[in-house]
């Protein structure tokens, strides 16, 4: 595995290449990181995985203070799964990188876009970058953050970017609680009480209550356990809308807190 710092050097390797995928990643690697590089070794020659940071999608400046940051096992974690090349800018190489000309997609103004304001143009300013020094064949996308995921979507195809997003299935642990960075900030007793929020829903969704009922149950399950949380919503993933019937086509989404850390998933 090779180590790239500079954006220049690893922009000119991979124009060398055309079986690529790319994994754009913040780092504090876990199964479900390791999850997207596995798939991209499967379906690349050359799998690029990037760490970086990104302040601007930090909406919250104590937030990004307490992320965690476990660069030398990422480091491991990369080598052992045979990546074959770790890009690891500093906020300047990546920020002054010259594109041009890259239009943003419009964003239905719900869930992240309404509860965390100004994140993702952020994740968008990071992308543009990144695709532009790394442009890919093929990006690996986690479906824990859909709504990211459908952005990065559209912004690649009001781009014309000639790079495929590969959506990739949320992991979870034996509880059924999606990987997160975040998670490493919780205690076991946290992370209990968290499961069982997901728990709680996917139950009720698989006894194939209305959404009705799923919702209103799911807020009283919060407010009886005294977990804040900012939205519970069912979205049409076509459309990316809030659709009022559950089909095969919505997914719930969920964004929640416990002891002040904010989780998302969707379900
Ligand atoms: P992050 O480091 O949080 O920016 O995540 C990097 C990529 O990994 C994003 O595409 C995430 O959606 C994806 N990801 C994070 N957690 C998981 C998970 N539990 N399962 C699958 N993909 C994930």
């Amino acid at each position: 595995m090779k180590i790239i710092k500079k954006s220049k050097e690893i922009n000119l390797i991979i124009k060398n290449f055309k079986n690529t995928g790319f994994v754009p990643t913040m780092g504090s690697l876990h199964k479900g990181h390791e999850s997207l590089i596995k798939k991209s070794k499967t379906q690349n020659k050359f799998t690029f995985v990037s760490i970086f940071l990104n302040p601007k999608q930090f909406n919250n400046k104590k937030d990004l203070k307490k992320y965690p940051k476990k660069i030398k096992n990422d480091i491991k974690i990369c080598k052992n799964l045979k990546v074959d090349y770790l890009f690891l800018p500093s906020f300047k190489e990546v920020f002054t990188w010259k594109t041009k000309n890259k239009k943003y997609p419009k964003i239905n103004n719900l869930m992240e876009q309404k509860f965390r304001r100004g994140h993702f143009r952020g994740v968008l300013q990071v992308i543009e970058k990144l695709l532009d020094i790394l442009p890919a064949r093929k990006i690996y996308l986690g479906e824990k953050d859909y709504q990211q995921l459908v952005i990065i979507k559209n912004y690649i195809n009001l781009n014309k970017i000639n790079c495929k997003v590969v959506k990739c299935k949320t992991f979870r642990d034996k509880n059924g609680l999606a990987l997160s960075s975040r998670n490493k900030l919780l205690s076991t007793q946290a992370l209990d009480k968290a499961s069982k929020v997901i728990k709680f829903i996917r139950y009720l969704k698989k006894k194939k209550h209305n959404l009705d009922i799923i919702i209103k149950s799911t807020k009283k399950y919060l407010k009886d356990n005294e977990i804040k949380y900012d939205y519970i919503e069912n979205i049409n993933l076509d459309k990316f809308k809030i659709q009022n019937k559950i089909t095969n086509k919505t997914r719930i989404f969920i964004a929640f807190y416990i002891k002040n850390i904010r989780l998302i998933d969707n379900f």
